[in-house]
């Protein structure tokens, strides 16, 4: 049912380690978090750089936790110098990819187009994308949030079909929150996410109960149990507090 969570909406925590912890790191936060982890009832998911994903894939293995990693190339291999493609993710492997995160749009030149074209690939490997959207300041203050993130959400979407929930995943992450402790309004956050779900059900009907649409953006261990609190938030996609063990456990841990 649209805008309930039920036993088809998993809650999701990721943590964005975007360029944070080497290989020795990476293993020390998951001899810190594995053991946690059995206590966690929601589904986790880590998004560690590129040279740790290997270490953290052996390391995690019958632990229950997911790997992602936080970008990729739409070909499976080529002359793309410093990129990496989804066979390669696949090999590794990755469950999760993150797509059009705001740092690698404003950075990076990520552009819908870019987005559309590696959501058709992760979707065509089989790796779930976890596909970023957000406003600016500037355009939440000029009264623009629904329309910017409706057709980045839309943009991205474009020629793709989905005949599953469990093959894709939003954040909404409204780029004024990322990074600056400023988090959104647990209503503000589940008015944009309730919008999302309301365009997904245009494009793809019933399957959109299913899809999972997560806040990003400044969670924390007291402030995630009132955003997951809203009937639409069905997880989290953290960055700084991710890093922590102990804090992205207690972000885990919301429903306790
Ligand atoms: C992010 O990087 O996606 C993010 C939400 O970062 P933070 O939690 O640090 O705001």
């Amino acid at each position: 049912m649209i805008g309930v969570k039920g036993m088809s909406r998993t809650p999701l925590l990721a943590g964005n380690w975007k360029m944070h912890k080497n290989v020795k790191e990476t293993l020390g936060f998951l001899d810190e978090f594995i053991p946690l982890a059995k206590g966690i009832s929601a589904e986790v998911a880590v998004f560690p750089p590129f040279t740790s994903l290997w270490a953290a894939a052996e390391k995690i293995k019958g632990s229950g936790i997911k790997l992602g990693a936080q970008n990729m190339h739409w070909e499976d291999s080529g002359a793309f110098t410093g990129e990496i493609s989804p066979a390669m993710l696949k090999e590794i492997p990755c469950d999760y990819v993150i797509i059009g995160h705001s740092e690698r749009r404003q950075y990076f030149a990520e552009t819908d187009e870019t987005v559309n074209r590696k959501v058709k690939s992760a979707l065509e490997h089989g790796i779930v994308p976890v596909v970023c959207v957000g406003e600016s300041l500037e355009q939440r203050e000029k009264g623009e949030t629904l329309p910017v993130v409706l057709s980045q959400v839309e943009k991205s979407l474009s020629e793709i079909k989905i005949e599953n929930g469990s093959q894709i995943v939003f954040a909404y992450e409204p780029i004024w929150a990322i990074g600056t402790g400023k988090v959104a309004l647990p209503y503000d956050a589940q008015e944009v996410i309730g919008a999302i779900r309301r365009k997904l059900a245009e494009l793809y009907g019933d399957v959109a109960g299913e899809i999972r649409i997560l806040y990003g953006g400044s969670v924390k261990p007291d402030n995630i149990k009132d955003l997951m609190a809203q009937p639409d938030i069905d997880g989290a996609l953290v960055g700084g507090a991710s890093l922590d063990a102990r804090a992205f456990y207690q972000i885990a841990t919301y429903d306790r």
